[in-house]
């Protein structure tokens, strides 16, 4: 390792399916910044080391990522969102204090705004399925950007009650799958595992949302989900779980390297092209 470099890592277990390296490293060569970003599979009885020892390995941060967000958030300063969400994906040194943030929350809001502009303008009524750690983020971006009704639809009903004890009064909860719902929602947010590659299709039928809703699926492989094409093909708008990857690496990216990176077509081209040809 070049002791002058930056150097910043993602950590999971297991960690080689992930796309974050392409994405910094595309960035690092892209903006001329001489850093490194790599990837580190650490099993959860080594994290809480391995977190303490980040600065003697050389890196300034981390993404972190399944299964240690919530073991990150209790060992590091976390700001409103990590608090908020119950999860960190990001840490960053700041001087002798550790601090964590979650960016899954911007990366949501910020796909939604690139994808689908004023999506948010008038919306009063969303609808969520799913009540795991990424819904937590959806959920906490949603009530965030004032939406007055949020329903979350899961499987196991009593996960879906938790959020609504976490985030209040905005947040509702109906049984699993509850076409009813669809009928006055604006947006319609997937994040199940439902539609990604080896797993069942969602059970849900975009035909019972109104003409102007937007659907976004947080599953990226497959890249256009049943979901997402069902939706395209009623016309309605739609943002899908790449450009979710994407804009939530943006925040990680500044805080180490101090440069705030564009999310552009190349970028996403680039990853399209890694996503094809390993499930080819
Ligand atoms: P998680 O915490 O394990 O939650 C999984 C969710 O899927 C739970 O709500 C679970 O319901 C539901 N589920 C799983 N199998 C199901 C089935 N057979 N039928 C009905 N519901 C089922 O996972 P997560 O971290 O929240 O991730 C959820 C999805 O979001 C994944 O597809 C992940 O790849 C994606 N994601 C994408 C991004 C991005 O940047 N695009 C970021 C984060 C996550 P139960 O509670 O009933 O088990």
């Amino acid at each position: 390792m070049n002791a002058r470099l930056r150097a910043a890592c993602v950590v999971g277990w297991p960690i080689a399916h992930s796309r974050s390296p392409l994405i910094h490293n595309y960035w690092l060569k892209h903006y001329g910044i001489a850093g490194q970003y790599r990837r580190e599979a650490v099993p959860p009885e080594q994290f809480s080391e391995f977190v303490h020892s980040l600065a003697a390995r050389g890196y300034v941060g981390a993404n972190v990522t399944v299964p240690h967000k919530e073991a990150a958030l209790a060992l590091s300063q976390p700001d409103d969102r990590a608090r908020g969400v119950g999860a960190a994906n990001t840490l960053w040194r700041d001087g002798g204090v550790l601090r964590s943030t979650n960016t899954d929350v911007e990366g949501f809001l910020d796909n939604l705004d690139a994808s689908a502009p004023h999506w948010d303008r008038g919306l009063t009524n969303a609808v969520v399925l799913g009540a795991g750690g990424a819904a937590h983020a959806v959920v906490y971006g949603l009530v965030g950007r004032g939406i007055g009704r949020v329903v979350v639809v899961n499987r196991t009903r009593s996960r879906a009650e938790a959020l609504r004890e976490r985030f209040g009064s905005r947040v509702h909860v109906a049984e699993w799958p509850d076409a009813a719902v669809l009928a006055d929602a604006g947006l319609l947010a997937n994040a199940t595992m439902l539609g990604m590659a080896g797993q069942p299709e969602l059970p849900i039928d975009v035909k019972r949302l109104p003409g102007h809703a937007v659907v976004v699926d947080l599953v990226y492989v497959p890249l256009r989900t049943a979901l997402l094409r069902a939706a395209e093909g009623r016309g309605l708008r739609t943002a899908d779980g790449l450009g979710m990857l994407l804009h939530q690496a943006v925040r990680g990216f500044a805080l180490w390297f101090g440069k705030t990176p564009e999310v552009t077509g190349e970028l996403r081209a680039l990853v399209e092209a890694d996503l094809g040809s390993s499930a080819a």
